[in-house]
């Protein structure tokens, strides 16, 4: 332990303050590249993997085992380049994210109509306690998932989404996907997500997840079990919903940075 000691006094003695800027900086694009990965799986393999990895330092550091010290200095290069191709589609997303901004939202003629419509339908579906699956196509095209289901191309109203939910419809197993503000399909099957989620929520829950971890979009569950609204982006879930926070919540995911646009053309 002594050398540790040593160590880190000799390391204080040569400090200086552009020394102090740099570790600055790295923390920093430390802590911004958690924010962009804050809720996702990721965040839970790099934190155990970095606790694993201090362990094995400190373990053979103080008790002096060359072997795994030089093991560990040798594979750091390689563990470095491992984390962007582990990560690469969370990186992908979060840069994709960055660069997003300014592009075209969902922000239409008929885009608080929607919202409203969609909003105080999957309210009604929550009390009535008839399960519902909804994704809003954005940016990445899921034509894939369109075609996995019946194609329809109408309007979406609440008689039409109550329909196609009601119990034991012919449509009512699978998610409904939305494009600008045509529903384009329903009976679609979504890819399923392997996040770990709460006891209650199934399958519903976790094709909706799902569907966001793989592409931008948004995605709004109603729950028959327990009639909560639920609504997914980014692989990051947000239950627990009631009208006004629904409303909210998806007109600031859809509508993404061109809300300034709506505004300019409101003013
Ligand atoms: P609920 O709270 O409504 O019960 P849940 O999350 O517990 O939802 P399940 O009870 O497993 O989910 O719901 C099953 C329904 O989920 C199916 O009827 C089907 O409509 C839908 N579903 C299951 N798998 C998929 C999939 N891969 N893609 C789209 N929808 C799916
Ligand atoms: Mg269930």
């Amino acid at each position: 332990m002594g050398d540790v000691g040593n160590e880190i006094q000799d390391i204080l003695d040569r400090v200086d303050s552009i020394d102090v800027l740099d570790v600055l900086l790295i923390a920093l694009i430390i802590y911004g590249a958690f924010l962009l990965l804050r809720g996702t799986p990721a965040i839970a393999l790099l934190r155990g993997g970095g606790v694993i990895l201090v362990v094995i330092v400190l373990l053979a550091r103080s008790f002096n085992l060359e072997v795994l010290d030089s093991l560990i200095r040798n594979s750091l290069t390689g563990l470095i380049i491992a984390v962007p191709i582990i990560f690469q589609p969370e990186i992908r997303r979060a840069l994709e994210r960055i660069g997003r901004t300014g592009l075209r939202g969902w922000a239409h003629a008929g885009f608080s109509d929607l919202l409203d419509t969609i909003a105080s339908t999957a309210m009604d579906l929550a009390v009535q306690r008839h399960g519902a699956l909804i994704v809003f196509e954005r940016e990445t095209g899921l034509q894939a998932y369109v075609e996995s289901g019946i194609g329809i191309d109408a309007e979406p109203s609440r008689e039409l989404l109550g329909g196609i939910f009601f119990p034991n419809s012919p449509l009512h197993d699978g998610a409904v996907i939305m494009r600008e503000n045509r529903l384009v399909a329903a009976g679609c099957t979504l890819p399923l997500s392997e996040t770990r989620l709460s006891g209650e929520m199934g399958l519903r829950h976790r094709a909706g997840l799902g569907v966001t971890e793989g592409t931008d979009a948004v995605s709004l569950m109603v729950s028959e079990e327990t009639g909560m609204v639920a609504v997914a982006a980014d692989g990051r879930l947000y239950s627990r919903l009631d009208e006004t926070r629904l409303r909210g919540l998806l007109e600031r995911l859809l509508n993404g940075a061109s809300s300034n646009r709506e505004a300019a053309e409101r003013s």
